[in-house]
């Protein structure tokens, strides 16, 4: 079986997506991308997170065609190839219709800097991409023409997209994604929130080279860009 362990972390990372509330009932999807086959495993279409194992996940190349897998892959999978086909590095991609960002997307207004926790997004302001409909070529085309360097992409009136250097950084980008957007929604809601500047933010990045434990030199550094 290809990309075993990709396929088991589309499984274990669905699952954490579901229990934590990013994706209410089979919405949302993960993949992962090989850069030495060129291959993407992808979670299957319309399948319960907690219903779904390895033999589930399908491997495709990055131009639509199934390589292995007996499923239907998730219907966003334009989408997901779009994202390796943008950031080259990029290795893991998280798509959820989490509560707040789904709200801004709905309003098709981009998550602004209320908390610097957007830094990890690689932009001061994380955008809004134009509509089209679920799981067509048009709205993989429009996330390729909205992306520019952030690692976060809203979608309008759908969700949030997310990549990183692994499946753990991408997945926790959306967790804080929806966490800005929760601080913004509700700031809001009080009154008008206080936006960091350029400078605060450039401090805030420069701050984050540093933070954590320190980093092995295999490790993927990945918290300014890549
Ligand atoms: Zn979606």
């Amino acid at each position: 079986m290809l990309m075993e362990k990709e396929r088991k972390d589309i499984v274990e990372f669905g699952k954490q997506m579901s229990s934590q509330g990013l994706s209410k009932g089979t919405s949302g999807n993960l993949s992962c991308y090989d850069p030495e086959t060129g291959y993407m495993a992808i979670g299957p279409s319309g399948l319960g997170y907690f219903e779904t194992t390895p033999e589930d996940i399908v491997i495709m190349d990055l131009h639509g065609n199934v390589v292995e897998g007996t499923r239907k892959p998730s219907s966003e999978h334009n989408l997901h190839a779009t994202v390796y086909l943008h950031h080259p590095q990029a290795r893991a991609v998280v798509h959820t219709h989490s509560t707040y960002c789904t709200t801004f997307a709905c309003m098709r207004q981009p998550l602004k800097a209320v908390h610097y926790v957007i830094s990890g997004a690689g932009v001061d302001e994380v955008p809004c991409a134009e509509y089209a409909t679920f799981g067509t070529p048009a709205l993989a085309e429009n996330v390729g023409k909205a992306m520019g360097e952030s690692k976060a992409l809203l979608l309008a009136n759908h969700g949030l997209v997310t990549c990183g250097p692994s499946m753990a950084k991408a997945f926790s980008l959306a967790v804080n994604m929806e966490f800005v957007a929760e601080m913004q929604w509700r700031s809001m809601a009080v009154g008008t929130p206080a936006i960091l500047t350029a400078q605060e933010m450039s401090d805030v990045r420069e701050r984050m080279l540093t933070y954590g434990q320190a980093k092995k030199p295999d490790e993927p550094k990945d918290t300014v860009g890549y």
